[in-house]
């Protein structure tokens, strides 16, 4: 089935046309920079050069447009006619407690991902807007929902519920949730493909490494734990967001610096993390490049970020009474062996040994085992792929709904 994957931000429309019988990529592009006064357009059809443009888009609708555009275009070769795409499949950030998992989108997911404007106001008023323009476009096929929280929906209460009023969670839902659920879910799934191990018999570390980071505790299938919290911004450091704190610096930097709720909000979501320690990229290539020219304040936000992954990753082999497998991925952890290796050195109390050899020859989008053959805990760098997760989803909802004989 011919899937269109949908990932709206705030001022982005990103996108992959995905055919889910092999999980093959027609196409994949971003609009960036939408309300700008120029927008920033790629497109990247699989196995062409890309195209790369300037235009005046002024809106999630709009972008929309432009997407269906190229697709449509008789020079891109995409499609032929909007009929071919069967189905839309749209990535929101948060589905509260409601959705454990992918759903159609009707008018009261509508509503709920509205209700959870409040839990998540950077990204799931963007999604619900990015659902509504693709619905202008394509009112003809099902659209999907697949939330990042649902895949750690299978948390247990000890691990959900913060140290505080539990009426507060009563009232309010504040609990952890999680993300990158659908990058967990996937990464976790390839391992067990290659594991030679049942599945409910498994115990995996997984480390989502990329502007966003987080790493979750996956026992037996099911996400048990994982970093980030009630939003987002808790968890390790990431490129721009600070991750964990004591929550009373919250109100000591109000105080000191004087600063409203909304200006503490974009500190610690775009000033801190890896852009706030060094003072000087929030890029993990850039602060590679500058420690090793020398800088102290790069390196030491290298080192942050390292101790955090190697806190969480022996927090969770606690959690789960061992662990059989660390999965690296997304943009650092696919990427970057010096990050790699400095997040597990010294573990070998833990039976954790990288090989340094096959950690430095990671080939690009093959999984690869980088741990010695006498490491007790195999390493891996396993190639993440949410838009696949969420094409195959909207593809299994979308033809349940064909053949039902309710709608
Ligand atoms: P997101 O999807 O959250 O925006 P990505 O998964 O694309 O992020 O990851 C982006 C991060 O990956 C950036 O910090 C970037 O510097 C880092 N990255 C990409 N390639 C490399 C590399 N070769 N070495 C180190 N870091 C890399």
């Amino acid at each position: 089935m011919l899937v269109l994957v949908i990932n709206c931000g705030s001022s982005s429309v990103k996108y992959n046309l995905i055919e889910t019988s092999d999980g093959s990529d027609l196409c994949k592009g971003m609009i960036e920079r939408i309300g700008a006064v120029t927008s920033i357009v790629k497109h990247q059809p699989t196995g062409k050069k890309q195209i790369k443009d300037t235009r005046v888009i002024t809106n999630h609708t709009d972008a929309l447009q432009e997407i269906m555009n190229y697709l449509l275009s008789p020079d891109s070769e995409i499609i032929s006619s909007p009929s071919d795409i069967k189905a839309v499949g749209h990535r929101v950030v948060h589905g509260g407690e409601m959705f454990k998992d992918s759903v159609l989108i009707d008018d009261d997911v509508t509503e709920a991902i509205q209700q959870a404007f409040d839990l998540a106001p950077l990204h799931n008023p963007p999604n619900l807007k990015g659902i509504q323009a693709a619905k202008e476009h394509l009112p003809n096929v099902p659209h999907v929902a697949v939330f990042d929280t649902a895949f750690h929906h299978s948390l247990p209460a000890h691990a959900y519920l913060y140290g505080i009023p539990n009426r507060l969670y009563r009232r309010y839902k504040i609990r952890k949730y999680g993300f990158h659920g659908t990058s967990h879910y996937y990464v976790s799934r390839q391992y067990y493909k290659i594991c030679n191990k049942p599945v409910d018999q498994t115990k995996v570390v997984t480390c989502h490494l990329g502007n966003g980071a987080s790493i979750a505790a996956i026992k037996g299938g099911k996400s048990i734990d994982t970093s980030m919290g009630f939003t987002p911004l808790s968890g390790i450091v990431m490129g721009t967001r600070s991750g964990d704190l004591d929550p009373s610096i919250l109100f000591y930097i109000m105080e000191k610096e004087e600063i409203p709720m909304n200006s503490l909000h974009a500190l610690l979501n775009r000033h801190s993390g890896l852009l706030g320690l060094s003072g000087y990229a929030s890029d993990m290539r850039d602060l590679i490049e500058e420690a090793n020219n020398g800088d102290r304040r790069c390196q030491q936000a290298i080192d942050v970020f390292c101790y955090k992954i190697k806190q969480h990753i022996g927090t969770y082999t606690a959690t789960m009474n061992g662990c059989d497998a660390i999965l690296f991925t997304a943009g650092i952890g696919e990427n970057s062996s010096l990050i790699r290796k400095q997040s597990v050195a010294e573990m070998d109390y833990f039976g954790i040994e990288i090989d340094d050899e096959r950690n430095e020859n990671v080939k690009p989008g093959e999984i690869t085992k980088i741990s010695t053959d006498s490491s007790r805990t195999d390493i891996y760098v396993v190639p993440t792929n949410e838009e696949l997760v969420i094409a195959i989803d909207t593809a299994k909802i979308a033809q349940a709904k064909s053949q039902s004989p309710w709608v």
